[in-house]
């Protein structure tokens, strides 16, 4: 099995704020990089799909909230490439189905809910043996498709950037994405993330047991800001929606709120407070994930 990335845009960003500081922006389109298996995902999902496929599992099993980008990528690419997907589901049914979940349905995935407590123990040994029970064998992925195999895909997202930058950023859910940056950097280069949900300082921690797993080297060309989550995951705020809106306005690049709207806020507010040097270059990478601009009104 062969997953070979098609080749993405880096965009420049023009605009008067950039000019007044001296620094040069940079977004790399991932989210061009498959019409439905969406942005990062489309990189952590890569090497769980080879290995899944290298172990003869033809069903893949992992675990999402109602909204989950992953859940969404992951249905797609069961469909595409050929597994059976299962989605195990935060909460109870939803009937109707929201977009997110009848996109997965109709990509041919079956949904399994749980309740939040029984969610909250989806990574015991008793829930992967009543998994194992309930649906017979299947390759395990993660929430949000996290694991040392996702490093791999996302260290790729580095190579796969062809134009020089001094800096590059990503919005942070699990980390693992930003995770894979910093093995892609191999200590050259600054990453920089930013963190969509409140309370994020463990998000550090996170990172380097990743990297351990992925048995990468640890690097400290990295940090996370944690300063604009907005209130927490999937919390907005008028001030967001209204940056989103002028920045969707000026440069023709859609952003939803829970992931990529935050950070381009997040670059801008710190570009304003003299964070970054002028003649800087930054590269920001648009993850994807529009699919969950549904539900918001933007
Ligand atoms: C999942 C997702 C992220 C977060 O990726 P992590 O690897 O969990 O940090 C960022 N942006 C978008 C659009 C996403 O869907």
């Amino acid at each position: 099995m062969l997953l070979q990335a098609q080749p993405t845009p880096v965009q420049e960003i023009h605009d008067a704020v950039l000019d007044k500081a001296g620094v040069r922006l940079l977004i790399k389109r991932l989210d061009l990089v498959h019409p439905l298996i969406s942005g990062n995902k489309w990189y952590k999902l890569k090497y769980n799909l080879i290995a899944a496929r290298g172990q003869g599992c033809q069903t893949l099993l992992s675990f999402g909230g109602a909204y989950s980008n992953h859940i969404h990528a992951l249905a797609a690419a069961g469909a595409e490439y050929g597994f059976n997907t299962i989605g195990v589901i935060r909460g109870e049914a939803h009937d109707p189905l929201n977009p997110t979940l009848q996109f997965a349905a109709d990509h041919g995935m079956l949904l399994h809910y749980l309740s939040r407590a029984d969610y909250r123990r989806k990574n015991s040994v008793a829930m992967n043996e009543w998994l194992k029970a309930e649906f017979g064998d299947f390759y395990l992925i993660p929430e949000g498709g996290s694991n040392a195999l996702a490093l791999k895909g996302c260290a790729e997202i580095v190579a796969d950037i062809d134009q020089p930058f001094d800096v590059i950023a990503c919005a942070c859910g699990t980390a693992a994405t930003l995770a894979g940056l910093i093995a892609g950097l191999q200590g050259q280069r600054q990453a920089l993330g930013f963190a969509v949900l409140k309370g994020a300082g463990f998000l550090c921690d996170e990172v380097k047991s990743l990297l351990s797993a992925g048995a990468y080297q640890q690097h400290d060309n990295w940090q996370i800001n944690l300063d604009y989550h907005f209130g927490g995951y999937a919390k907005i705020r008028p001030e967001l929606l209204g940056f989103m809106h002028r920045f969707e306005t000026e440069h023709g690049i859609l952003l939803e709120p829970i992931y990529t709207g935050k950070l381009l806020f997040g670059f801008y507010d710190l570009l304003a407070a003299g964070y970054f040097q002028p003649g800087q270059t930054v590269l920001v990478l648009h993850t994807g994930g529009l699919q969950g601009r549904t539900g918001f009104e933007i």
